[in-house]
């Protein structure tokens, strides 16, 4: 048998994997903190199988005992050994000895008169991420962060006016979304298509392609069919445009891809969307035509916020539609969320109709989102910013 030698890259993909490395040597520099309580009790939220394997074969059980205990925490939503009824008891004590299974732990809570749910979630080193739950007649997405702040400085954005602490582990990041279910008792995993937390949306805090191994790594958790069970058309990861990683994410996760595109020129776009400077639009319009599985049936979706005199012409709607072509995609049309000190008014609202009927038109299916939550969250980051401040706040005075 002749063994052949790999072919060297061609110059253009040698750069990009460059590119991947050094996004993925960054990345770890904000790594979070190791996932172990204050006892030592390694967390076995957020291991693949494959990790989880390696610990419970490291105390010595036999590593059947991993699925089953992927079963209890991912099924039926265990929280605790103790309910493991399918492991003895003796197996449950030690098990409890090394390890945990944790969740965020819910600092605020917060429903909107339209069914619209926030959670502020504190991690195990007291870092906080919002969480947002978004319900649809009968079913609903889960908006899940994958950083603490952001370093990408979007203008429009008021998390990217919070500086990058540090990247969220994969277990804190599918755990949010097990902390919503557990808000709405939706354990054990519902196997029938009908359940409210039916999609996640890769959309809060942070740029989940800056984070790529622990959301991967989550979000495969999240696919698992012997867990959680999403199949990957219900899941949407949704970025700025870090065009090397989008390669990847296409070939390993294969979800619905949603794209902050915001502008149609790259002036405009390197002074909304900072990033546009590194990956310009030309760049990631060809990264969209290679993502895989984008169909008909599963477009692109590409994000536009709706900004008074800034990117609202029916000029820049044509060329959007001009951008777009070729490309199975639809567009979600933004009414800006104005927050304190943002330096962006809201685009009209006949101009936001013209500018959707444009795209319409054209083909492309534009929809205006309408404000979800409005009485619970003025814009994504603000609980965590209003919350930071009422800790800076000195203590009322105590009537004595
Ligand atoms: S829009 Fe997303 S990527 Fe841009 S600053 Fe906000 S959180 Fe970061």
């Amino acid at each position: 048998m002749t063994v052949r030698t790999p072919l060297p890259l061609a110059p253009a993909d040698a750069l990009t994997e460059a590119e991947r490395t050094r996004i993925l040597a960054k990345s770890a520099i904000f790594a979070p903190p190791a996932q172990t309580d204050e006892q030592g009790r390694q967390d076995l939220v957020g291991l693949s199988r494959e990790e989880l394997t390696e610990a419970v074969v490291g105390i010595g059980e036999k590593a059947f005992r991993a699925k089953q205990i992927w079963h209890w925490i991912y099924h039926q939503g265990a929280r605790d050994f103790a309910q493991m009824s399918s492991i003895a008891k003796p197996m449950q004590a030690k098990l409890a000895e090394r390890f945990t299974i944790s969740r965020p732990e819910v600092t605020t809570e917060q429903t909107s008169t339209d069914g619209t749910r926030k959670w502020l979630f504190r991690m195990r080193d007291k870092q906080q991420v919002e969480t947002v739950y978004i319900p649809d007649d009968d079913r609903g997405a889960v908006c899940i962060s994958t950083q603490v702040g952001c370093t990408l400085s979007c203008r429009f954005c008021h998390t990217g006016t919070q500086k990058l602490v540090r990247n969220l582990s994969a277990g804190e990041i599918v755990g949010q979304f097990m902390a919503a279910r557990d808000s709405y008792g939706e354990w054990p995993s519902p196997q029938s298509e009908t359940r409210m937390l039916s999609n996640i949306v890769v959309m809060g805090m942070g740029e989940p392609l800056y984070n790529y191994e622990a959301t991967a790594t989550a979000l495969k958790i999240a696919m698992d069919h012997e867990g959680i069970g999403l199949s990957r058309r219900r899941i949407t990861l949704s970025t700025s445009g870090v065009v090397p990683m989008m390669d990847r994410a296409g070939a390993e996760l294969g979800v619905n891809l949603a794209v902050s595109l915001h502008a149609v020129t790259d002036e405009l776009r390197d002074e909304i969307v900072p990033l546009n400077r590194k990956y310009p639009i030309k760049e990631l319009m060809a990264a969209c035509h290679r993502y895989p599985g984008a169909t008909n049936a599963r477009r692109i979706t590409f994000e536009y916020v709706m900004l008074d005199g800034i990117n609202d012409s029916e000029a820049e709607a044509r060329e959007l539609v001009r951008l777009l072509h070729g490309l199975p995609a639809k567009v979600n049309l933004i009414p800006f969320n104005p927050w304190p000190g943002s330096p962006y008014a809201t685009s009209k609202r006949a101009q936001i109709e013209r500018f959707a009927t444009i795209l319409n038109d054209a083909g492309y299916s534009s929809p205006v989102r309408r404000p979800r939550g409005k009485d619970i969250m003025a814009a994504c980051g603000q609980l965590k910013t209003e919350s930071e401040r009422a800790k800076k706040a000195p203590a009322p005075a105590t009537a004595a």
